[in-house]
């Protein structure tokens, strides 16, 4: 360890990693097998103060600073050769209070630690699909998950978030305490400062209904036009989820011939029982799905129903659409049968609308009020794949580009320019986005990132 490394050492409550300490390797991972970096400081904090002192030596040193919670960043954000990685995994503290229906969650804590703290109490929070992303990145990105049609995306449940910025100040953003940042803080991502802190409220959720439903790919023009009809007529908002190409999986409710073949599936949540699940997507199950499995599961098993281990490569993208007609189906079923198979990639669809849709205006990211988002991602196990995925991932999203709305949900999509960020946001929040960088980061500290530019007049 440098003489440098050990300043900050000196009164660091965490761990403070450098190449060929143990535990440097693990520390350096992230979910997409794909980014392979190695920074040269990773700063565990365990307390607001060590975040303040990893800040301050990063600066002083002239690195450049990743910030990492869940470490799901699909570009790699999270982590930066030669430069210092501020790492909150140290910091996952979740309480729960019953009276005011509120959890109070640390700024490294996964979903999974949100979940398990706040099930047995029957209430819960949108988070997203997967129980290991992080609750840091995926709120600050704006939080896509299964009950969004009921209760909007995982930001709208912030009360408050407490920061770190780049020179050292602890702020606090909520309705009331810098607004212009809390409206910031809800789809601008990690460009403001190190979330410390979140409150988030929380929601009754007693008894949540799961369901993955296959067909074989003959069945996807009629499955798909009975689901987009279904979606016009105004499905319940209890029922969350979309349709996506996959592999079949080896689940023991999957004919052995299923497995490991092309084919098209509902992934599907409700916010009730089995019966009223059955019941809201009946004209689907009248379209005899070769494999189907509907239940009752807690909150936190669907949750992590589709945790995928780490150790795949990954290429995502995403695209939004008006509407979706006949021709945007077709073109969503010849990218499906191109998707690699067998691997864990999907090619999803998912209808958005409810409180996704509410009150979209108040919020950066004007693009919630999409109908539909559709969301290739590649997971791959072989490197000589990667063109292949990457590519299909790619021709995926230009193919809907005639049927897109021309603005994208940044969560699902990883480093693909500055005209992707700003259609994030639309050009007036983006600009006042920029405002709102220039009073917490000037300098554009948090720059690895979807980043936003501090103004400049
Ligand atoms: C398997 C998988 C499933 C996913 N599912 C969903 C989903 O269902 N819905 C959805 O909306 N998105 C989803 N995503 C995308 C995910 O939300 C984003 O990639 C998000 O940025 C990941 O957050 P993280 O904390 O895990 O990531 P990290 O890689 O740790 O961080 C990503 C970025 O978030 C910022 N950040 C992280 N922690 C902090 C902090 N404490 N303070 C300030 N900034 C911080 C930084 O800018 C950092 O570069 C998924 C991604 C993966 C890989």
């Amino acid at each position: 360890m440098t003489r440098t490394h050990v300043s900050l050492q000196q009164n660091f409550a965490g761990i403070v990693l450098t190449q060929g300490d143990p535990g440097y390797d693990d520390a350096r991972e992230i979910f997409n097998a794909m980014i392979d970096r190695r920074p040269a400081v990773i700063a565990q904090c365990r307390t607001v103060e060590d975040v303040k002192a990893a800040l301050a030596y990063g600066q002083r040193e002239g690195l450049d600073i990743a910030v990492r919670s869940g470490g799901h960043s699909v570009a790699g954000a999270s982590v930066i050769d030669g430069g210092l990685v501020v790492d909150l995994r140290l910091m996952n503290e979740v309480s729960v209070d019953t009276d005011a229906r509120t959890a109070t969650v640390a700024g490294g804590a996964t979903w999974a630690d949100v979940d398990r703290a706040c099930q047995p109490h029957g209430l819960a929070t949108v988070g997203g699909r997967v129980s290991s992303t992080g609750v840091a990145g995926l709120t600050l990105g704006g939080g896509s998950g299964w009950f969004e049609r009921k209760f909007g995306l995982a930001s709208d449940a912030l009360i408050s978030v407490d920061l770190v910025t780049a020179d050292g100040r602890e702020v606090t953003a909520s309705a009331e305490e810098n607004p212009d940042l809390f409206w910031a803080l809800h789809g601008g991502g990690g460009n403001f400062g190190v979330a410390t802190r979140f409150v988030f409220a929380l929601q009754p959720l007693p008894v949540t209904a799961f369901a993955l439903l296959l067909w074989l790919p003959e069945t996807a023009r009629t499955l798909l036009r009975t689901y987009r009809d279904m979606v016009d007529r105004g499905l319940p908002l209890d029922l969350g989820g979309g349709m996506a190409y996959l592999t079949g999986p080896p689940l023991p409710f999957v004919p052995d011939e299923l497995q490991g073949r092309r084919l098209i599936g509902m992934i599907a949540t409700y916010a009730g029982s089995e019966a009223e699940m059955r019941s809201a997507i009946a004209p689907l199950l009248a379209l005899n799905p070769v494999a189907s499995m509907i239940a009752e599961l807690p909150y936190t098993e669907i949750q992590s129903a589709l945790d995928d281990p780490p150790g795949f490569r990954n290429y995502w993208s995403a695209q939004h659409l008006a509407a979706l007609s006949d021709e945007a189906i077709d073109v969503f079923i010849a990218q499906g049968e191109a998707m690699l198979v067998p691997s864990p990639s999907q090619h999803l669809i998912l209808p958005w609308g409810g409180a996704v849709a509410d009150h979209a205006e108040n919020w950066p990211q004007p693009h919630r009020s999409a109908a539909w988002v559709v969301h290739p991602f590649g997971l791959w196990e072989d490197p000589a794949d990667d063109d292949y995925v990457i590519s299909w991932a790619r021709n995926a999203v230009a193919g809907l580009q005639p049927y897109s709305t021309g603005a994208v949900y940044l969560n699902f999509i990883g480093n693909e320019g500055e005209d992707r960020i700003v259609s994030g946001f639309g050009r007036d929040n983006y600009d006042r986005l920029t405002r709102v960088k220039a009073e917490y980061d000037p300098a554009n500290v948090f720059r690895l990132n979807h980043n936003i530019k501090p103004w400049t007049p």
